[in-house]
């Protein structure tokens, strides 16, 4: 059984139809990638995910068993899932140190913030260089560290993120991509959108293809690299990654 499980998962914007029945599993310990055009729903799927966004009657959210579908955004942190939104909602006036101490505010990770701290530092030594700087002074891969590093001080069992590697250069996405292979060493289970597909899949363990809101293939991620459709909508003819925005 998955550790969280999306099932039938629709959403509307008004009369527009965003997601239709969409579902997903994320284990612990696994990396799971959403693939879709711009458009295509992955940002609602995240969004309810973390209970930030009305599902539609008939959708269901479970973790580890439990139900929490319509249960506030704040019961959804509770129950281990922490959403890095595309714009990361960082506090950029504020240090790394404090942004990160504002991560551990849900009662479960109070009680273990020093050692949340300790977990976090770890996995980006970066951000244990400097924990007085500024966070609007940093680069754009470090900034996504603080971001990934504050979800992280929830002590999640499920990471949400949305197009982290977005307006990184080649060098910090390849950080940035090593230090997700280290969260999920540590049993997190991470739910990633990403533009791109190329890397996603090289480090995903499974994926889900979502096109105008429906998954239409979901797959172990060596299945969907050699999928000839896969290939030609998100990886380009050649295999070489194609920039979808
Ligand atoms: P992208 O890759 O461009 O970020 P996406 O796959 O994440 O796209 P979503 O952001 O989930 O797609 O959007 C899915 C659809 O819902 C789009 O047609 C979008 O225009 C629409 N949509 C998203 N948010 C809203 C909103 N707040 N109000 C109305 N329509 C919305």
């Amino acid at each position: 059984m998955g550790m969280l499980e999306i099932r039938d998962l629709s959403i509307s914007y008004g009369q527009h139809r965003a997601v239709e029945k969409a579902s997903l599993r994320v284990a612990k310990g696994e990396i799971v990638v959403i693939l879709g055009a711009n458009g295509a729903g992955k940002s609602s799927i995240l969004r309810a995910a973390a209970g930030l966004l009305p599902a539609m009657p008939g959708s269901s959210f479970e973790m580890n068993g439990r139900d929490i579908t319509n249960c506030p955004p704040d019961e959804f942190v509770e129950a281990g899932i922490a959403l890095v939104p595309e714009d990361r909602a960082i506090f950029a006036e504020l240090t790394v140190q404090e942004n990160l101490k504002l991560g551990a505010y849900p009662k479960r990770a109070r009680k273990k913030a020093p050692d949340n701290l300790a977990r976090v530092l770890a996995l980006f030594p970066r951000l244990a260089e400097r924990p007085r700087q500024r966070v609007q002074t940093m680069s754009g891969g470090e900034q996504q560290m603080v971001a990934i590093g504050r979800a992280m001080m929830s002590a999640p069992a499920i990471l949400l993120l949305d197009e982290p590697s977005l307006g990184l250069s080649p060098l910090l996405c390849s950080e940035l991509f090593r230090s997700l292979a280290r969260i999920r060493s540590t049993e997190i289970g991470i739910l990633l959108v990403e533009q791109n597909a190329k890397r996603a899949l090289a480090i995903a363990d499974r994926g889900y293809v979502l096109e105008n809101g429906c998954v239409t293939a979901s797959d172990r991620s060596e299945v969907l690299s050699s999928d000839e459709r896969v290939r030609k909508a998100y990886l380009g003819s050649d295999g070489s990654s194609i920039n979808l925005r």
